[in-house]
Order: C-alpha cells, then sequence, then structure tokens
C-alpha cells in the first residue's frame, strides 16, 4: 500500500493513472499534477467514473524545483512518477532528491535547445541517488521500456549469446487525419528528423534521417515501411550488452506523414532553433506543436493496431536461433479501457509496471537503473496481466536485411 505522485497530465499521465486506480491494492493513494489543473480534473473525473477510485489533483510546474519539492513534501508519495515531457527529467530528479523520494520516468532528459535523446545527463545523478538510498527508474515505457525487457528476458531465457538485435515498431492506426503525432508532438518530432544512427561492430553508424526503408509484414497490421532511426534505448542496450554486434531500431511511417515532415521540414516549422517573430522569441516546432492535435484528443479517432518487438538473433545450447518477442495493442479496445489511444497506452501501462515493481520491493536498488539492469520477470509477468500480453515465436530465418 502506497502513495504515489504522478506529474504530467498528457495521455501517457491519464494511461498511467488509470491503470494505478485499477490496482489498487499497490497505489493506495494518487495525486496526480500537471501544469494545466484542468488537465488533471478531468483525467480524476474519468477514473472516478471508471473506477470509482478518487485521484487527489494539483498544479505544478515541474521546472520550478522548489515549488515541486514542495509538493513532494506535502503529498508524501514514496515514488514520484515523471509523466511531463523530458524537458523536466532533472529538476524532478532534484526535486526527489530534496525531499528524498524515489523517481521513474519514460523518456530520457533533454535540453531543450539540442535533440540528443541520450542518458549521460541522468546517469550523472547515480551517486547523489545512491548516497541517498533513493532508485531512479529510467524510461520505464515502451520504447524505451518494455523493448529493452523484452531483449533481457530474451537473453535471460532465449538465448545464450545475443549477436543482432533489431527492434520493430509498428503503429498500424489511422486517425483519418493528414497529419498528428501519438506522443507529444515537440518530442515525436524531434525524434524523426534526428540523422538515423545503429550499433555495429563496435562502433555508431550515423546516416541522414528516414533515410533507409524496409518492409515488414506486421502480424494483425500488413505490410509496412519501416525507417531505421535511432531511439533512445539503443545507448542503455549497448552499454548493457556489449555482446550484441548490431543493434538497429525502425519505425513505421505512413506516405502522408512522411509528405507533410518533409515539407514542414522544409520550411524550418521543425526546427528547435528560435527566431523572432512579430517582436518576440519563438520556436518553430513549439508554434508547430500548438497547431496540431493534442496527442490525448486522438482516443476517440484512432482505429487499428500497435505491434511493437524485438527480434535477436543468436545461440541457444549451441544452435543458432532467431527469437521475436511481440505485443500487439488495439487503439479502440485501448480507449474504451482508459480513454486513450493504444501509444499512450503502450507507454502509461509500463509506467504503471515498473511503478508497481518498485512500491511492492521486487525491484529495488539505490542509484540510477535502466530497465536492462533489473530482472525481467515480474514484469513481463505483470505485462500479460494488464493489458500487453506479449508472445515469443521462433523465425525460421534472420533477418533478410
Ligand atoms: P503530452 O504532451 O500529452 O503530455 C505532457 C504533459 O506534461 C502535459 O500534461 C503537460 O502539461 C505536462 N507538462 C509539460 N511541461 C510541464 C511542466 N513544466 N510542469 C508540469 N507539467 C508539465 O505528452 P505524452 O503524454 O504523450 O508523453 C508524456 C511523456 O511520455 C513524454 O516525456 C514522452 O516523451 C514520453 N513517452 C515515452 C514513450 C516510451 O515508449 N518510452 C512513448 C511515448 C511518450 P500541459 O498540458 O499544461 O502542457
Amino acid at each position: 500500500m502506497s502513495r504515489v505522485l504522478v506529474i504530467g497530465a498528457g495521455g501517457v499521465g491519464s494511461v498511467a493513472v488509470h491503470k494505478m486506480a485499477m490496482n489498487a491494492d499497490v497505489f493506495s493513494h494518487i495525486t496526480l499534477a500537471s501544469r494545466t489543473k484542468s488537465k488533471c480534473d478531468a483525467i480524476a473525473a474519468s477514473v472516478k467514473q471508471r473506477t470509482g477510485v478518487t485521484v487527489d489533483t494539483a498544479a505544478i510546474d515541474a521546472d520550478d524545483v522548489a515549488a515541486t519539492t514542495a509538493l513532494i513534501q506535502a503529498v508524501k508519495p514514496a515514488l514520484v512518477v515523471n509523466l511531463a515531457l523530458p524537458y523536466q527529467d532533472l529538476n524532478i530528479m532534484d526535486a526527489c532528491l530534496a525531499a528524498g523520494v524515489n523517481y521513474l520516468d519514460t523518456a530520457n532528459y533533454e535540453p531543450r535547445d539540442e535533440a540528443k535523446f541520450e542518458y549521460k545527463w541522468q546517469w550523472a545523478y547515480q551517486d547523489r541517488f545512491k548516497d541517498a538510498g533513493l532508485m531512479a527508474l529510467l524510461g520505464s515505457g515502451f520504447d524505451p521500456g518494455v523493448t529493452s525487457v523484452f531483449t533481457t528476458y530474451t537473453k535471460k531465457h532465449l538465448l545464450d549469446r545475443i549477436d543482432t538485435l533489431d527492434i520493430l515498431d509498428c503503429n498500424g492506426g489511422d486517425t483519418g487525419l493528414p497529419f498528428a503525432t501519438n506522443f507529444n508532438p515537440e518530442i515525436n518530432l524531434r525524434e524523426v528528423t534526428a540523422p538515423s544512427r545503429h550499433w555495429e561492430n563496435g562502433q555508431w553508424i550515423e546516416g541522414p534521417a528516414l533515410s533507409h526503408k524496409q518492409v515488414f509484414d506486421f502480424e494483425q497490421v500488413g505490410e509496412k515501411n519501416m525507417y531505421l532511426m535511432y531511439h533512445e534505448e539503443l545507448e542503455s542496450l549497448v552499454k548493457f550488452y556489449p555482446e550484441i554486434k548490431r543493434i538497429r531500431f525502425w519505425m513505421t511511417f505512413g506516405d502522408s506523414y512522411l509528405k507533410h515532415l518533409e515539407l514542414l521540414g522544409n520550411i524550418g516549422m521543425t526546427s528547435i532553433e528560435p527566431m523572432m517573430f512579430q517582436g518576440r522569441e519563438i520556436i518553430p516546432i513549439e508554434f508547430l506543436k500548438a497547431l496540431l492535435p493534442e496527442p490525448s484528443s486522438l482516443g476517440p479517432i484512432t482505429k487499428g493496431k500497435t505491434n511493437i518487438g524485438t527480434i535477436a538473433t543468436g545461440m541457444k545450447d549451441g544452435k543458432a536461433r532467431t527469437v521475436y518477442v511481440n505485443n500487439i495493442c488495439d487503439h479502440e479496445e485501448a480507449y474504451a479501457e482508459t480513454n486513450n489511444q493504444a501509444v499512450s497506452y503502450t507507454t502509461g501501462v509500463p509506467a504503471m509496471i515498473g511503478a508497481a515493481l518498485m512500491l511492492t520491493g521486487q525491484w529495488k536498488g539505490a542509484g540510477v537503473f535502466n530497465m536492462e539492469q533489473l530482472d525481467p520477470d515480474p514484469f513481463m509477468d505483470m505485462l500479460n496481466k494488464h493489458g500487453l500480453p506479449w508472445k515469443v515465436q521462433d523465425l525460421a530465418a534472420p533477418l533478410a536485411f
């Protein structure tokens, strides 16, 4: 029985809070705080209606460390779950240290003026969390998060040695809109417009953004174009699995999405460089975010499925083996259960699971942890029980590309 403070009332925060309320034996008291309190209140009303559980709400600017520390001290949670934006990570970690409380997030810290997707700033908190006897769990979403746990599970149970790893992220959902991003638009566009990067034979290989395409036939979705990309779990996988010779990340994009992205990029709308507009400084991508639909508004209109998983090649008992571990999630079912589409669902559920494992002491430690460092079994077990069932398939051959 533990108190939890969730910060961030977007799609991911909404799913996590709904799922925590459905697991009241672990989450005895939930407080949801975000910049805009009315969004917290709307989520609390939905949770009350669906589960009967009361969620307390509060307004907080998590960039204000003193105010966040004071909120944590007032709420007295055992854990702060950060589901605001990556810009807030370090400030919320500072507030957790000041208040003496454990920390969890789903995305690594990003400085506003550089699209980096690197863990170095958060890994630098290792000694501070360790010395305080506190735990910070990084990246407990789907990717990073579940994909990292799939890899750990593969190494623990399916392969004695992993040689190559491909992460395949397919969103086969359709909103009917010409252009919308399924999680925070600013972060999403920073991610997909960054140069591609993968790990091969001890080094990073870079290429232009979205320039390497392959077709893959995703179960329950169909054939999709997927593109080689950089994604933040590659950094922690490389660190914790030095044996893997090649690690790649692929994400599917539809032609309409790419056409709009190209145009927006060509005219400078995806830039993160500040510029002057009518006497005040604006950042084009922040302005674009204001024009695009909020991911939390896409729930009622998204149809189709996500299919995300890992394909690993390697050796088991002296024989070559290729294994595919994946989850398929239906947008409409996710919406029916939590009022949010599957991309928020596939992130919010693992956030709830990571939080539950910390609160119940099944995952514990002092310091800053990535998902790869923890026992995959209780997490995999909870995925099956809480809406993200997975399966393992042996593939006849490795990927042909
Ligand atoms: P949204 O943009 O829908 O929600 C973000 C929320 O954070 C909003 O409620 C926003 O408030 C709030 N917020 C922003 N700045 C502050 C601040 N300074 N103080 C307090 N609250 C703030 O994003 P999502 O829900 O889609 O994503 C949430 C997080 O999950 C992001 O970090 C994203 O990168 C991560 N993510 C991780 C994935 C994974 O698989 N690991 C996949 C998808 C997302 P307001 O409404 O007032 O702006």
